[in-house]
């Protein structure tokens, strides 16, 4: 125990049982046998080198914004990514995998940059973001982090690979990442000459527009991914047009018409403002949350005879 402390300690600053759940939006999460906090990239290489080299399980941590871990904790070494650093290279952006994508935003719209304003407000990091292939959708900016991705650079098997876009097999809301163990070190975006004052206009618009429809209460964003068109078997004139337009139902919205607004269990509750945000009403624990999830993935199976899929991710025990 003490011998892996101080080998630990090469790494980063290193806790024993320290708690996840403030390292995470939903503010649920036991333990983590060791907590090891890097802040530079040789760093989390050689640490991820060491762990997979001894065979000690290990979880990256970034944000915390997209997560559901286990209130039993995690075993092991979570890794939390705090190797923050970015640059403009003309027009385009590099950043570690450890930066705020929110900053990105911001150093976009510094550099007149335009591309990346939909991104505004999206919390955790650039190695989440890339990831899960983030995107959002509003009327004066949309996009997903794919279209604007060069390259990734990836720890894989103990090596630091150079991924294209096309290597990256990126989805909606998915990668090569969401597949295996390969671990996000840093990425970078192709974006376009635009004019610091309209970016900044769309991204505080965006940003407004998420305060009002978003719920406030702790979350991990969308629990759901948006279903597409053709897993709809029944009538499409039964969909509002806004989704016939996008090929996509949104998960909220199946969930609403299957009557769970403000369903509860526990601390857990589908948000009365958003019903594909499942909140922590205080003290929720992941099997609170999951029950709620269940109910909401059978009822709407039910009605609509639509399989959802978690959007999160979820750590079981
Ligand atoms: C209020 C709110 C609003 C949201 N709105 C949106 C939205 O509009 N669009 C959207 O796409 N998402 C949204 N999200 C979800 C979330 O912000 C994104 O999925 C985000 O990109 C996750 O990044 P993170 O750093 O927080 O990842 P984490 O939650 O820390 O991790 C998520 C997963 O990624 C893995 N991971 C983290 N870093 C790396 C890495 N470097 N390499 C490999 N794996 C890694 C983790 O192990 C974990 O499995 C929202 C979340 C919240 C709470």
């Amino acid at each position: 125990m003490l011998g892996l402390l101080k080998e630990l300690k090469n790494f980063g600053r290193v806790r024993a049982n320290a708690p996840l759940a403030k390292y995470t939006t939903f503010k649920i999460g036991g333990p983590a046998e060791w907590l090891v906090e890097v802040s530079d990239n040789d760093q989390l290489v050689a640490l991820l080198n060491f762990v997979s080299g001894e065979g000690i399980p290990y979880f990256i941590l970034g944000g915390g914004s997209n997560l559901l871990l286990p209130d039993e904790g995690l075993p092991g070494v979570v890794v939390r990514n705090l190797v923050s650093a970015a640059r403009a290279e003309g027009d385009k952006l590099a950043a570690s995998a450890g930066y705020s994508l929110g900053d990105w935003v911001n150093l976009s719209v510094a550099h007149s940059l335009t591309g990346l304003e939909w991104a505004a407000g999206i919390p955790g990091t650039v190695g989440g973001a890339v990831r899960g292939n983030a995107g959002a959708r509003y009327a004066t900016a949309q996009g997903e982090l794919k279209d604007f991705i060069i390259s990734v650079t990836a720890w894989r098997d103990g090596e630091v690979v150079e991924l294209t876009a096309a290597e990256c097999e990126f989805g909606y809301r998915d990668s090569i990442f969401k597949h295996g163990p390969d671990v996000v070190l840093a990425a970078r975006i192709q974006l376009a000459p635009g004019r610091t004052a309209d970016s900044l206009a769309i991204t505080q618009q965006i940003i407004a527009e998420r305060r009002a429809k978003q719920a406030r209460a702790p979350s991990a964003g969308s629990f759901f991914k948006n279903v597409f068109l053709t897993e709809w078997k029944r009538d499409p004139a039964e969909l509002p047009e806004r989704f016939r337009q996008y090929q996509k139902i949104a998960a909220g919205w199946l969930i609403e018409q299957a009557g769970l607004k403000s369903y509860r269990v526990g601390g857990a509750q589908v948000s009365s403002e958003h019903a594909n945000f499942i909140v922590n009403l205080g003290g929720a624990t992941q099997t609170d949350v999951l029950a709620v999830a269940e109910e909401a993935q059978r009822r709407v199976y039910d009605k609509f005879g639509v399989a959802l899929e978690p959007e999160v991710m979820v750590v079981r025990p």
